[in-house]
């Protein structure tokens, strides 16, 4: 008797889905995403950058490396875990120009060590979590995903070179693999209770939202001259709740037997870092004290997800991203936790 697909996979055989880096910011939503689709979520995270207050006391937590072949194969057979949520990952982009190395063993290398443990132990399915970095300076706005990609950080670089391991693993072994590949994640929980909270924080709405918190005396605007309506940097800004849900129907989709790949997940529009700090004094109310500061390395003018495929191969469309909608929710968050989780 054919018990039908949802049995299968999340009251049955694909229940337990393991989520590596699941304390960080989307890894904590995508969490949260997961159980309230009614499956199990175990989180692994070595909390070098990720905070155990993100993941609820309900969820199975293991604090570790993902290369810790031992812990991983352990946590596979206690937990039952049938697929796999990969963002564990260093993520900044100055830092890996300076310490290329350091990208390359922990996102790269670490990365091949865990899939080959995850294969030994029977794991062959995989989301992971890649970025609208892997195109370096676009050729083509909105960028498809089959567009060039030649990364200018090392960080595009680590992640790339996941997704092509991706490719080979999946010729050799069956790898069952999507990567999507993000761009620029924003956002909150709507009851404010998850958020942004980075040790060094880079990102231009988190740092906004500080200023308007008087943890800053100025946002600086990276850039005027750009070739942009405005001169400044255009990006496609994706609440991380829609991010949340992409991971979820990535899932479905390769139990579905949907090709593997690489997915962008944006939403087809951009906004200027002007319109981005105009909104953030709209949804506060407050004045923003702005200064115009020079270019920051590796900033490409524009940066806009062409957004067909995962429409139209994954039924994803984002919900939540529009950009008031997004500074609304980083607001509440900040206002309710302007030191972060407190870790
Ligand atoms: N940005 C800025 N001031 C800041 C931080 C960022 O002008 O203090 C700009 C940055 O140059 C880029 C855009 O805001 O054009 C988004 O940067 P962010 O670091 O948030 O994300 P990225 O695009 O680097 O992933």
């Amino acid at each position: 008797m054919w018990l039908g697909f949802d049995y299968f996979f999340r009251g049955g055989a694909m229940k337990k889905i393991l989520i590596s880096g699941g304390a960080g910011y989307i890894g904590s939503h995508t969490v949260q995403a997961l159980a309230e689709a009614g499956y199990g979520p175990v989180v692994l995270d070595s909390l070098i950058s990720g905070h155990r207050k993100a993941v609820g006391e309900s969820i199975p937590f293991y604090q570790g490396d993902i290369a810790d072949a031992g812990l991983v194969t352990d946590i596979i057979k206690k937990e039952e875990v049938r697929a796999v949520i990969h963002f564990a990952a260093r993520s900044l982009v100055g830092e890996s120009v300076q310490k290329p190395d350091l990208y390359f063993e922990e996102n790269t290398a670490k990365t091949n060590r865990f899939v080959s443990t995850l294969l030994q132990c029977g794991v062959n399915t995989i989301v992971f979590s890649s970025t609208a970095a892997t195109y370096g300076n676009p050729e083509e706005i909105p960028i498809p995903e089959e567009s060039h990609t030649e990364p200018i950080n090392p960080y595009g670089a680590s992640k790339l070179m996941i997704e092509q391991s991706f490719y080979w693993l999946e010729q050799a072994y069956g790898l069952k693999w999507m990567a999507l590949r993000y761009f620029n994640a924003a956002g909150a929980a709507w009851d404010g209770s998850l958020g942004e909270d980075h040790t060094t924080e880079t990102h231009l709405i988190p740092l906004v939202l500080k200023t308007v918190l008087e943890q800053r005396e100025a946002i600086s605007i990276f850039g005027t001259d750009y070739k942009t309506p405005d001169g400044t940097c255009v990006r496609d800004y994706i609440h991380v709740l829609d991010l949340a849900e992409a991971h979820i129907r990535a899932l479905e989709a390769l139990e579905q037997g949907i090709p593997c790949g690489a997915y962008n997940v944006g939403t087809g529009t951009g906004y200027s870092v002007r319109e981005v700090i105009a909104m953030a004094g709209k949804v506060t109310g407050l004045d923003i004290p702005v200064l115009e500061a020079p270019r920051r390395e590796g900033d490409p003018d524009r940066l806009v997800a062409k957004v067909e495929k995962i429409q139209r191969r994954l039924g994803w469309q984002a919900r939540y991203s529009d950009l008031e909608t997004i500074i609304k929710t980083a607001w509440q968050w900040h206002q309710k936790h302007p030191h972060g989780y407190g870790d």
